[in-house]
């Protein structure tokens, strides 16, 4: 990508389930964190967040903000979700004021973004081991085929 003349890279859009929250990311996304923290967990109800922080210059509301709710769960960090839908979209902190923590989830499928680290893996739940070595589906599928472990591996 050499070429001085290229058109800038095609916006990189993200939204709530619901879809009445949407934005987009006029930038790279930069380095991805996953954070094992208990906050994280708890506010995404899963084993990790996924996060990039992103300048604000970079970011641009298309709709919805009107939805967005705060909860401060610590001095100074906001973390922000669509008060119809539950998702967890965005956290601001008040001392990086020129930057906005998207939840990576919040991202359609082919955003391009590197993952550098896994952090707060002090708190990290215990049945979660860090381990991909289960099997693997392209798709939901009930327990008797877990069993059978009819592993996809197209991954
Ligand atoms: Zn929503
Ligand atoms: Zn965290």
């Amino acid at each position: 990508m050499s070429d001085q003349n290229a058109m800038p890279p095609a916006p990189t859009a993200g939204q709530c389930l619901c879809g009445g929250f949407q934005f987009e990311i006029t930038g790279p996304i930069g380095e991805v964190r996953l954070c094992h923290c208990d906050l994280c967990r708890r506010a995404n109800g899963t084993a990790f967040s996924a996060n990039a922080r992103i300048p604000l210059r970079h970011y641009r509301v298309i709709s919805g903000q009107d939805l967005i709710t705060g909860y401060e769960s610590s001095p100074g960090a906001q973390r922000c979700f669509c008060s119809r839908c539950g998702s967890p979209v965005y956290a601001l902190v008040t001392n990086d004021p020129d930057h906005i923590r998207i939840r990576l989830g919040t991202l359609d499928r082919e955003a391009e973004a590197t993952i550098t680290a896994r952090v707060w893996l002090v708190s990290k739940a215990r049945w979660d081991h860090l381990n991909l070595a289960v099997p693997l589906f392209e798709h939901g599928v009930g327990s008797s085929l877990v069993q059978a472990a009819t592993a996809w591996n197209g991954l």
